[in-house]
């Protein structure tokens, strides 16, 4: 009706009285006669419009949440004033007034005092238009005031929920950061033996899926204990830290690295042949050597070394990361035994591999 479709006005109203009249409630037929009577005026049936403007005088008589009717009577009232039925506008207004009132929210107080205006504008009672407008005035300050006030809540209310997402966002990295921490080994940086068991079998898992060839490295530097008794704890801690930074530059696609506790380290190798990994183990023993550690109580004259046992195979089924582990430790062994600082590599059933 507002945008001065009639026809759709009709329909919609046709629409209320076949599908939904049946379902309603006192009030509706209040909020569906306002719409009727505008309908009516709007389409110049008069007769019909006074006689719905009576209906609904009627049904406010009875006991009406009318409150709830707002809107539709506000505008009903405005058409009360265009026809000059300022008698009904008078009556339904003061009603609404009266609970507008106790609600005592200041935007309707507003909108009422409006309507009282436009009212009191035609009875051309001046003085009490210039008080209703003075009111008016007050009232429009009241709401800029609150308009404002819900700004600044608003305002508040962003900042709020920025700060908290700052804090979600940062709640979330600590628990990035803690699971990181929780799977590394503190010292070297390296994983931790956690992390390592649960790689490790995704590893073998997955060479066994390919049948790609596998091999677990368990390395142990040698003699550590009287270096650590001859150089102190200090200078043990330095010194596996930098073979651990040796042994995390090899870490690729291919390669996975780990401190298994005290002075060893496990280094699994996917994907590559028995040569390709003697290769990068002995690169290492050599790397460790060139680190220069001095160490008086070993053999010979190298400083520091490290000592290798490799477990090289095509992991077959029922094959755990901790066979291959179980036999790369007795490869080590092996390689303790024969004087340290050299590597041996075996298959899975110990069988000794020359490369
Ligand atoms: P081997 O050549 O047979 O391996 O002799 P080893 O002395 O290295 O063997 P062992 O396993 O008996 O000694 C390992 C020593 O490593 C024991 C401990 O004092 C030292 N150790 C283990 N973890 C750490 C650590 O985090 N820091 C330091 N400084 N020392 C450690
Ligand atoms: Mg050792």
């Amino acid at each position: 009706m507002k945008s001065g479709s009639l026809e759709k006005a009709e329909e919609y109203i046709r629409k209320l009285e076949t599908e939904c009249e049946a379902h309603f409630e006192e009030m509706d037929y209040i909020y569906v006669n306002c719409m009727r009577a505008r309908y009516c005026h709007l389409c110049g049936n008069i007769s019909m419009r006074d006689q719905y403007i009576a209906d609904i005088q009627n049904q406010l008589s009875g006991d009406v949440l009318i409150l709830d009717l707002f809107d539709d009577l506000y505008d009903f009232c405005e058409l009360m004033l265009e026809i000059d039925r300022g008698d009904v506008c008078r009556n339904i207004g003061e009603k609404l007034k009266a609970l507008v009132e106790q609600t005592g929210i200041a935007n309707m107080q507003r909108k009422m005092t409006a309507l009282e205006m436009d009212y009191v504008k035609k009875t051309k009672d001046r003085e009490r238009y210039l008080k209703t407008a003075g009111r008016f005035y007050e009232l429009t300050e009241i709401v800029e005031q609150e308009n404002r006030s819900m700004i600044v809540n608003m305002l508040y209310l962003r900042k709020s929920l920025e700060r908290a997402r700052e804090r979600c966002r940062k709640l979330e990295e600590d628990a990035v950061e803690l699971t990181e921490k929780s799977e590394r080994d503190p010292l070297t940086g390296l994983a931790n033996r956690y992390r390592l068991t649960n790689d490790s079998e995704k590893i073998v898992e997955q060479c066994f899926a390919e049948h790609k060839p596998l091999s677990f490295e368990i390395l142990d530097i040698d003699y550590f204990k009287q270096y650590n008794d001859r150089y102190g704890h200090q200078a043990g801690d330095d010194c596996v830290r930098a073979i651990a930074a040796l042994i995390r530059q090899m870490e690729s696609d291919q390669i996975f690295c780990a401190r298994y506790g005290g002075d060893e380290f496990v280094i699994i190798y996917s994907g590559m042949s028995a040569e390709e990994v003697c290769e990068r183990a002995e690169k290492l023993r050599q790397d460790v050597m060139a680190l220069q550690i001095e160490q008086r109580y070993a053999e010979g004259s190298f400083g520091v070394t490290i000592s290798q046992g490799i477990c090289h195979d095509i992991p077959s089924n029922g094959n755990k990361n901790w066979d291959f582990l179980h036999v790369a430790d007795q490869a080590l062994y092996r390689v303790k035994r024969r004087g340290r600082n050299r590597l041996c590599m075996t298959d899975i059933h110990g069988r000794e591999i020359e490369v």
